[in-house]
C-alpha cells in the first residue's frame, strides 16, 4: 500500500493535502487509486510491467480482511492472484470474481491529467484504469472486505482471481491459470467480472447493460509478396499495391447484419424504451438511436474487420518485395470459420492469410439464477432503473475460464451520469470514474455475493 513512484507520489494526497474529496474518500476510491497509480502497462507481445507490484499490493489486502491468497508466475513479472472464500453453503458451486490487473498503454501527451497519477478531480477518479478495470478490482476487493469484516460469509464459495495480461489475450494470465492451475477453480460454474453492469441514458431512462456474451476474435496479418526493384522502374508486381488493396477491400467490407439471441432481445428492449417500430426501423437504427451505448452495441449487430497495423518497405525509391498488415477481425460465437474462408475470397489471390491469434465467442442466456440475482441487486439499490442484456464487441478473460465449463457474464456496477459516455472510454483518453459509482457498484456487489 506504498505509493509506486515519484511522479505519484507528486501528485498524490500529500500535495492537495486541504482537498476535502481526498480526505474521507471511500476505501473502494482508494484502492482504485492505488492501483491506477501502478503503472500496469501491458504492451502486448509478452512485454508487461508493474503486475507483480500490483499483484502484491492486492494480495496484501487479501491477507489484510483475513483470507489466504495464492500468487501464480506465469513468467517473471507476469503475476496473477487468487483466494477462496468458503460459504455458508458448500454445496452450492462456486462463483468466480475476477478483475484484471493490466491496463493499456497510455500516452500522458493525450491525457488531461497524467494518466499513472489517479487524481481526483470534481467527484472524479482519473487515470487509465478508472474505467477498465481498476475500478473494479478495488470494488471486488471492498465488497468482499465489507462482507468478511462484517463476520458474514458469501453464501457460495467464491473464487477472487485477479489475473494478469488479459489485454493482450491473457495468455500470461486467466489462460495460464485455467491450463497450470484449473484446480483453483474448482466447483465453479459461474463468472462475474469487467464491461457490464455500468448504466447507460436511453431516452432518459437508465438502463444497466448487463453482459452476456462476447464476441470471437480472430487476428490475422495480410502478406503481399513482390518483386524487389528500383523505385524508377515499371512495376507491375508491387507487393505495397497488393497490400493496399487488401486492406481496402477488407477495411471496406459491409458485414451482413446477424441477430442472436441477446441481441434479439436487447434490440426489441431498446425499441420498447425508445418507443420506435424495431421492424419498420430496423435493428442499426434501433442502436443508433441509443445515445452512448450505441458505440458498443453496433459493433455486435455483424463481423467486424478493421485494418490497424501497415508495415512495408524500407527506402523512398526501393520497391519493397514484402508488405504486411495485421487486421482485427471480430465475428460473432461459431461464424469464425465461415468468415476466415470469406475474408479469404475478399482479400483475393494475391495475399496470403495468417492466423496470429484467435478466441473463441461466448453466449449465456439473460436468465436463470444468477442473471435474476445481479438484476435484483441492481433494481434494490436502483429501483427506477430498467437492466438489459448485451453482447461485448471485445473479449475478456470469460474467454479463458469458458473452457472449464465457467458460464461468464460482465457485472461491473456502476451508476453513472446520463451524460457521461462511459462505453467511450474504454482503452480511450481522459478515463474517469465517479467516486459515488463506485460507492454503489461496492453496495450492489457486496449485496450479491452475499445473497446469491
Ligand atoms: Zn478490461
Amino acid at each position: 500500500m506504498t505509493i509506486p513512484n515519484e511522479k505519484s507520489a507528486a501528485s498524490g494526497p500529500a500535495s492537495h493535502p486541504a482537498s476535502p474529496e481526498t480526505q474521507n474518500l471511500d476505501e473502494t476510491a482508494r484502492i482504485a487509486r492505488d492501483l491506477i497509480r501502478m503503472d500496469t502497462t501491458n504492451w502486448g507481445e509478452g512485454r508487461a510491467e508493474g503486475e507483480t507490484e500490483a499483484a502484491e499490493y492486492v494480495n496484501a489486502h487479501l491477507e489484510s480482511i483475513g483470507l489466504k491468497p495464492s500468487i501464480y508466475e506465469s513468467q517473471p513479472g507476469r503475476t496473477s492472484v487468487v483466494a477462496r472464500i468458503p460459504g455458508r453453503d458448500r454445496s452450492k458451486p462456486a462463483l468466480v470474481v475476477h478483475g484484471h490487473l493490466d491496463v493499456v498503454p497510455a500516452d500522458p501527451a493525450d491525457w488531461t491529467f497524467d494518466p499513472f497519477a489517479g487524481e481526483i478531480h470534481d467527484g472524479l477518479l482519473w487515470g487509465r484504469g478508472a474505467v477498465d478495470m481498476k475500478n473494479m478490482d478495488a470494488m471486488i476487493l471492498t465488497a468482499v472486505g465489507d462482507i468478511l469484516r462484517a463476520g458474514e460469509s458469501p453464501e457460495r464459495d467464491l473464487v477472487i482471481a485477479f489475473f494478469a495480461d488479459e489485454e493482450d489475450g491473457g495468455l500470461f494470465g486467466s489462460h495460464f491459470m485455467v491450463d497450470e492451475h484449473p484446480d483453483v477453480f474448482e466447483g465453479a460454474t459461474e463468472a462475474i467480472s469487467e464491461v457490464g453492469g455500468y448504466s447507460v441514458d436511453i431516452a432518459g431512462r437508465r438502463a444497466y447493460l448487463l453482459q452476456t456474451g462476447e464476441k470471437s476474435l480472430v487476428w490475422i496479418r495480410l502478406v503481399a509478396r513482390g518483386r524487389a526493384a528500383h523505385g524508377s522502374r515499371m512495376v507491375a508486381d508491387n507487393a505495397v499495391t497488393k497490400l493496399a488493396e487488401a486492406v481496402v477491400a477488407i477495411g471496406r467490407h459491409e458485414w451482413p447484419l446477424r441477430l442472436t439471441d441477446t441481441t434479439t432481445q436487447l434490440v426489441g428492449e431498446l425499441a420498447r424504451l425508445l418507443d420506435v417500430d424495431p421492424v419498420a426501423l430496423g435493428p442499426d437504427e434501433v442502436v443508433l438511436r441509443s445515445g452512448t451505448a450505441s458505440g458498443f452495441i453496433r459493433a455486435t449487430l455483424r463481423t467486424t474487420s478493421n485494418p490497424t497495423l501497415l508495415k512495408a518497405g524500407y527506402k523512398h525509391n526501393v520497391v519493397p518485395e514484402r508488405a504486411e498488415a495485421l487486421v482485427d477481425i471480430r465475428t460473432l460465437a461459431g461464424e469464425e470459420d465461415d468468415v476466415l474462408a470469406q475474408v479469404r475470397e475478399i482479400v483475393g489471390d494475391d495475399v496470403d492469410i495468417e492466423i496470429v491469434h484467435r478466441d473463441i465467442g461466448l453466449e449465456a442466456p439473460f436468465a436463470g439464477p444468477l442473471v435474476d440475482a445481479m438484476t435484483g441487486a441492481l433494481l434494490q439499490h436502483d429501483a427506477d432503473a430498467t437492466v438489459l442484456p448485451y453482447l461485448l464487441s471485445g473479449g475478456t478473460d470469460n474467454k479463458a475460464l469458458s473452457r472449464l465449463g465457467i458460464t461468464g457474464y460482465g457485472f461491473a456496477p456502476l451508476k453513472l451520469p446520463a451524460d457521461m459516455d462511459f462505453p467511450a472510454m474504454f482503452h480511450g483518453v481522459d478515463e474517469r470514474v465517479p467516486l459515488d459509482s463506485l460507492v454503489f457498484g461496492r453496495t450492489v456487489l457486496r449485496h450479491l455475493l452475499s445473497t446469491y
